[in-house]
């Protein structure tokens, strides 16, 4: 598509056949854009990999646009002042209000790593047993670098333009964009823009998907859609490959907690702080409404996943219908008398001298750190423990080993035989199977110009193109790291 008179050009910085470490760059001969600067994440040699700065003339670049408060798409925003970038950060009004305490927490585990590093106090989560799912004690490793410092956080903040959905606004010369919602979490949004052509006449439009959700979330209003169909439609590929069931997530849940309740067990559900935990807690919201729960208590262990909770509740325009009225009637989505959030590591603590039945819900999703850790290490070996997995789990991490069949794990020095019983609800995800990706396309009005598939592994993008092959008749491209798409 590269041609003399291309006017637009996009370049991949990251999530090329891989699910993180987002970044697009968008120029054309008078402007300069980012479309997300996220993290890589996984392990240590994915995360080496944020130091090295893409390449781009960042001093050059008039305005960056975030898609969403995940770390995969905004974790590395708070390296732009060190790379020489001083123009405005623009995102939705949730989207600006989380970003700031998401790369303030980033920093703060950065320097955290350092220090574990020097008093060898890494966490350690791996499975032992059995041998084909053993995973090797990673030893003494040195941690990934700084990438940035709390100050470099605060100038970000002050970078942060809020928008509204649907608005359209100046970001570069020749450049317009709007956020549209894309139902996946509270503030998530995909990115049109709108690009004058110097001869004149129709602009040209691109759209970045962002993260996709699911088509029809309980909780989040549904997706927004261009007026037109785009020129470009660079989209998530990420369940590009799966297809979910579409109904029973509930009930799993709720007879479960029920079993849980009257066995007095304690389950343990691994979340991460910005989707899955509300996700979870929604749906226990729904159990508490159905009278599942009775006074078994709920423990929310993570102060960010209570503040992200907060602004659900914070924004009901963008809540499903009638979880948006529910909302404007004062009632919270994501609150029920049974639920206590904890904000401290001392309050923590406390659960462990809690014998009754309970439910806590805990970091990180992937049991590879933070508290989680702690309750599994207390818990694990004991046959009236449950852990419920509702997600996605990575490969390698203890989440996916458990999952798998672990029976002897090691958690931070202790040897420990898996005793709890190991629960999975199919299908809960934050992000669109290959079935709804497939219909947020289709729902465009007319079919895309070209359509470059990102933010997938390589075998979930590969099936995926091969769908969208038999429904669109459009270019499908599956760039690699660094290439360039014109659009003309
Ligand atoms: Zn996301």
């Amino acid at each position: 598509m590269a041609t003399s008179e291309s006017t637009v050009r996009v370049r991949i910085h990251g999530a090329a056949g891989e699910v993180t470490g987002s970044c697009y760059e968008v120029t054309t001969d008078r402007a300069r854009v980012l479309v997300d600067f996220g993290m890589f994440q996984g392990a240590l040699a994915q995360e080496a990999r944020n130091a090295v700065a893409p390449e781009i003339d960042f001093a050059d670049v008039d305005a960056v646009l975030v898609t969403h408060a995940h770390v995969d798409h905004c974790g590395r925003l708070g390296m732009l002042p060190r790379l020489g970038f001083n123009g405005p950060v623009f995102a939705t009004e949730p989207t600006a209000e989380l970003l700031p305490r998401v790369l303030v927490s980033s920093a703060s585990l950065q320097q955290l790593r350092i220090e574990e590093a020097k008093q060898g106090s890494q966490p350690v989560a791996r499975v032992i047993e059995p041998p084909e799912l053993a995973t090797p004690h990673p030893g003494i490793v040195a941690p990934p670098p700084i990438l940035f410092f709390h100050r470099d956080a605060d100038k970000v903040r002050k970078a942060l333009r809020a928008l509204p959905f649907l608005e359209w606004e100046p970001v570069a010369d020749g450049i317009e964009m709007r956020f549209l919602h894309a139902s996946h979490v509270i503030g998530a949004a995909s990115i049109e823009l709108r690009v004058e052509r110097p001869s004149g006449g129709e602009p040209i439009h691109l759209v970045f998907s962002g993260d996709i959700g699911p088509m029809a979330s309980p909780l989040l209003a549904p997706h927004q859609w261009p007026d037109r169909a785009p020129d470009l439609l660079v989209m998530e590929s990420t369940n590009g490959a799966r297809r979910f069931p579409r109904s029973g997530q509930l009930q799993s849940l709720e007879s479960i907690l029920t079993e849980a309740r009257e066995r007095g067990q304690r389950v343990l559900i691994p979340v991460f702080a910005l989707g899955r935990a509300q996700t979870v807690l929604f749906m226990i919201a729904q159990a508490a409404h159905d009278g599942v729960l009775g006074d078994m208590p709920i423990y929310l262990d993570s102060a960010m996943a209570s503040r992200a909770s907060e602004l659900y509740a914070r924004h009901p325009h963008l809540l499903e219908a009638s979880v948006r009225r529910e909302c404007l009637r004062g009632r919270n989505p994501l609150h029920f008398p049974q639920l206590h959030t904890l904000m401290s590591r001392r309050e923590s603590e406390a659960l462990d001298r809690v014998r009754s039945g309970c439910v806590i819900l805990a970091g990180s999703g992937f049991c590879d750190a933070g508290p989680i850790l702690r309750h599994l290490k207390l818990a694990i070996d004991q046959p009236d423990t449950r852990i419920l997995f509702a997600g996605h789990q990575v490969e390698g991490a203890l989440g996916d080993g458990l999952l798998r069949g672990a029976t002897r794990v090691e958690i931070d020095g202790a040897t420990l035989d898996v005793r709890a019983k190991i629960d999975r609800i199919e299908g809960v995800s934050g992000h669109a199977d290959a079935e709804d990706l497939l219909e947020w396309v289709r729902r465009m009005p007319g079919t895309p110009g070209r359509i470059v598939l990102s933010h997938g592994s390589q075998q979930a993008r590969e099936a995926f193109a091969q769908e969208l092959a038999s429904t669109i008749s459009c270019p499908i491209d599956l760039p690699s790291l660094g290439d360039t798409i014109a659009v003309s």
